[in-house]
């Protein structure tokens, strides 16, 4: 038995036809472009974050950097990210000409480590990104506490969170923006790519709006150099579909994780922490191995995938290599970028496929 990491064709199984009739009506009104379904998604989504507004946008990646430039944070100032995150959150940060100052992570949780980031303040700072890293909200109160002391705006970066809550609210109305990404793989996924800005802040949506249509409010009237960055039709009309079976997959996944949980303890196996209060959407169930490298080859020859996020942080990448960050600035994100391994997470994993992932891990490890 082969079990994927990631198994998108059973979830296109079980709503095959209403997304084929979904896309059929947009080939034939030929609303390829904006339009009914990208204005209804916009709604629908704004309200699952429990938010004020939604603008959609072609990407995660462009819904950082489009906040980020929104709110005219450009060349000269300092934007504060954790080391361990996918490399979109640094890149939206250089894209505007900014610049990325690194934080560790916390040792049970991997979100930021908010005791460290006051130390990295200095007179340029603008902003923090907050990144719900793998499903969990960071620890929303001391890094709005810090914010507020120091005027700092707050970005979460939410592309792995759709649904997450921290201490009842949901990810996409705690800090000034949230950015979500919409790729396939996420978990609400579209099929192709896709993201959105969500806000609580009107003039910051109309900003965002504004620069990824091309500077304009009225068509052909261009009041500034913008951006071309939107969700097309096809994309909005599947991501409506798949909004409103979006609880029922990650309660799938929460008990997915419940289970691993159960599966896998009395082992050395290192879980992930539940933070208190809050809903962790597990879009990705990340333990921690001694030997991960062998762990992980073992698991492929006995037909298990995993993957690894992220096998390097971000300050010791070949692209940020000229930051000048030396080895042992950041040791909990060096140290577990070692040991980190992805188990399979998705709605769809059966039992069966759960409890044969753990019977073959633990044979591997103890
Ligand atoms: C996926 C992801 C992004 C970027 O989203 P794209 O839609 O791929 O551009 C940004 N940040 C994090 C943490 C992500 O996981």
């Amino acid at each position: 038995m082969t079990i994927p990491f990631l198994d998108l064709q059973a979830q296109y199984r079980s709503i095959k036809d209403e997304i084929k009739a979904a896309v059929e009506q947009i080939f034939e009104n030929c609303a390829f472009i904006g339009g009914q379904e990208v204005e209804r998604f916009e709604k629908s989504f704004a309200q699952y974050c429990q938010a004020a507004h939604c603008v959609s946008v072609a990407n995660g990646t462009d819904a950082l950097w489009l906040t980020l430039k929104a709110m005219d944070i450009g060349p000269g100032d300092e934007v504060i990210l954790p080391a361990n995150t996918f490399i979109a959150t640094a890149e939206a940060i250089t894209a505007v000409g900014a610049s990325p100052v690194f934080v560790d992570h916390d040792i049970d949780t991997y979100t930021i480590n908010t005791s460290a980031i006051s130390d990295k303040i200095s007179e340029k700072t603008k902003a923090i990104i907050a990144v719900h890293l793998y499903g969990q909200t960071a620890d929303m109160d001391p890094i709005l506490k810090i914010a507020a002391e120091h005027g700092l705006k707050v970005i979460e970066d939410a592309a792995q969170a759709h649904g997450a809550e921290y201490k009842g609210i949901r990810a996409g109305s705690i800090g000034d923006a949230a950015c979500f990404s919409f790729y396939p793989g996420k978990n609400l996924g579209a099929y192709g790519d896709g993201g959105a800005v969500v806000t609580n802040d009107q003039n910051l949506a109309e900003k965002v709006r504004f620069l990824s249509q091309h500077g304009s409010k009225v068509k052909y009237i261009h009041e500034i150099a913008g951006y071309n960055s939107r969700l097309d039709g096809v994309q909005a009309a599947i991501l409506n579909i798949k909004l409103k079976y979006i609880e029922q997959w990650t309660e799938a996944r929460r008990k997915n994780a419940e289970l691993y949980r159960n599966l896998l303890k009395d082992s050395s196996i290192v879980f992930p922490t539940e933070r208190e209060h809050c809903r962790h959407v597990y879009h990705l169930f990340v333990i921690r191995v001694k030997n991960r490298d062998v762990v992980q080859r073992n698991l492929l020859n006995r037909g298990i995938q995993t993957g690894i996020h992220y096998p390097t942080p971000i300050h010791l990448s070949e692209a940020y290599r000229n930051l000048g960050i030396p080895e042992g600035s950041f040791p909990i994100s060096e140290d577990y970028a070692k040991e980190l391994l992805s188990l399979p997470m998705y709605a769809e994993l059966s039992e069966d496929q759960i409890k044969e992932i753990c019977d073959t891990l633990r044979d591997i490890v103890d």
